[in-house]
């Protein structure tokens, strides 16, 4: 196995960082996630992680001044880093330290220590990997923990007694699998049963942790793997209930309906094939939350999950509060579309009418492409028939999207006359009489009576008008 990686250290920082080590006598190293990576030959992520044997702050502010165009350095007195971009990379400086932890906090009290020292408080083998930038030793690999062997085996792997890592700081438990999920590792079967034990102690992260580390679990191709695994550690049930209330199957006078939680992971993979959207990845996680509250079971109709899209829209946004999430457009987005999330597919079970799909059109807006996707996504049938034949009358649902689009225009609907021409026209003050004329106008689109344009919109509202008593103003 290789022990040497200097031909590997390409990127220009790396031979500035040994010289203002070496001026200031302060060995140094490159560690963590590019050490991985650079041995995993993934993508370059754009940003270094150096250690330093003394003060980190230090060695930032000696290798911005070496660097020929000075860059800022932020230094964080509190955390003893500092931050200096080079080129489009970041490059963040720490001082090797020592770190132990109290019971109720992820926030250690650090002190100074040794390369091992810092080795030590890393989260994985394959994470705790460093190069030495120094001239002596420059390239050579430090690995304690038989981080490459790992790497080689695909492994994750505490470097600690997993207890000890993960109750310190239980965000970790999440980072494994995270990793798992994104490099396609396994959990080593020690790490993996103490996350079990320690499941609990993921009370003392902050919602904000979690949603990061589930946006990069969503972020892979096949969030399934991780969600799975959050699934078999416990995890899931404490983070998001609700979505782990879908893994029932109720069998009731021979009749079951089928397992939501599956189905939804199954619709998660199927859509990140067709969008890199973490939103409408959310979307996809989400669509079906409201099924476990709303199910039913009656003689005729077998189960229902009535109004399920409607509650799921209200979970929605009890969950982003939960999760400290934006409750902005984005949260918004995502409702929309648990909301919709039927429509295009009740759509395609029947015979599609311009109208239908002029009031799908209308009702998603500018949104209307991420909801088919998300809805195409949806059709997880193994019945291959079925599929086709869901896939095909969805095919005809998209395709007249376009036609009706072309001729209509109501995706971002305007109403064609404003509510200030009709009040002009009729001689009107703000009132009831408006809002019921704007209305018709707009139904009258929608169902193709007319045409979405001025001249059509005008007729028929004079039409209308009429038949409500209003006169025109003709002064
Ligand atoms: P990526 O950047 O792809 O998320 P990474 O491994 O670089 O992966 P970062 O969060 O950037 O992850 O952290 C850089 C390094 O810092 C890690 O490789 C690891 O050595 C260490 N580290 C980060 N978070 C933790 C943690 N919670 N506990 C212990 N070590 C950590
Ligand atoms: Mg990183």
């Amino acid at each position: 196995m290789k022990t040497n990686y200097k031909e590997a250290l390409q990127h220009p920082i790396f031979e500035v960082v040994s010289r203002a080590s070496e001026t200031l006598n302060m060995p140094s190293y490159v560690i963590g996630g590019f050490v991985r990576d650079l041995i995993l030959q993934r993508d370059f992520k754009k940003d270094i992680d150096i250690v330093a044997i003394g003060s980190g702050i230090e060695l930032a502010l000696k290798v911005a001044d070496l660097l020929p165009n000075k860059p800022k350095v932020q230094v964080f007195k509190n955390y003893g880093t500092a931050m200096l971009r080079f080129e489009d990379t970041e490059i963040e400086f720490v001082g090797a330290r020592k770190e132990s932890y109290h019971f109720e906090s992820r926030n250690p009290v650090v002190e100074n220590g040794s390369l091992e020292d810092d080795q030590n408080r890393r989260d994985f083998t394959i994470n705790a990997l460093a190069l030495s930038l120094n001239s002596k030793t420059y390239g050579d690999l430090l690995d304690p923990f038989n981080g490459l062997q790992d790497i080689e085996n695909k492994t994750i792997k505490t470097p600690l007694d997993p207890d000890i890592t993960f109750s310190d700081d239980p965000l970790r438990m999440m980072r494994a699998i995270r990793f798992a999920n994104q490099l396609g590792f396994d959990i080593e079967a020690d790490s993996l049963q103490s996350i079990e034990r320690n499941k609990e102690r993921i009370g003392i992260i902050s919602g904000e942790r979690i949603v990061e580390e589930l946006n990069k679990i969503l972020a892979t191709e096949t969030p399934s793997v991780g969600f799975l695994l959050l699934y078999k550690t416990g995890l899931l049930p404490l983070i998001l209930p609700e979505l782990t209330d879908l893994n029932q199957v109720e069998e009731i006078e021979g009749q079951t309906h089928k397992n939501n939680f599956y189905h939804t992971l199954e619709v998660v993979d199927n859509i990140c094939k067709n969008t890199d959207d973490v939103w409408l990845r959310w979307a996809a996680l989400l669509h079906d939350i409201g099924k476990a509250p709303t199910k039913r079971f009656n003689k005729k109709q077998g189960w229902t999950f009535h109004g399920h899209e409607f509650l799921g829209g209200k979970m929605v946004k009890k969950i982003f509060e939960r999760l400290h999430m934006p409750l902005n457009h984005k949260m918004k987005f995502v409702q929309k579309m648990v909301v919709m999330s039927s429509r295009p597919i009740v759509l395609s079970q029947d015979l599609v009418t311009d109208s239908a799909v002029r009031r799908l059109v209308f009702d998603a807006g500018e949104d209307v492409d991420s909801l088919m996707t998300l809805c195409a996504a949806d059709i997880t049938t193994k019945n291959p028939a079925k599929y086709k034949k869901y896939h095909s009358n969805f095919e005809t649902v998209r395709q007249k999207i376009v036609e009706v689009e072309e001729r209509d225009h109501v995706r971002n609907f305007q109403p064609p006359i404003s509510g200030e021409e009709i009040m002009e026209l009729f001689q009107l003050k703000p009132s009831r009489e408006i809002g019921i004329l704007k209305e018709a106008i707009k139904e009258a689109i929608l169902e193709g009576e007319i045409a979405n344009d001025y001249d059509a919109a005008y007729a028929f509202m004079i039409n209308k008008a009429k038949k409500i008593g209003l006169k025109i103003n003709d002064c």
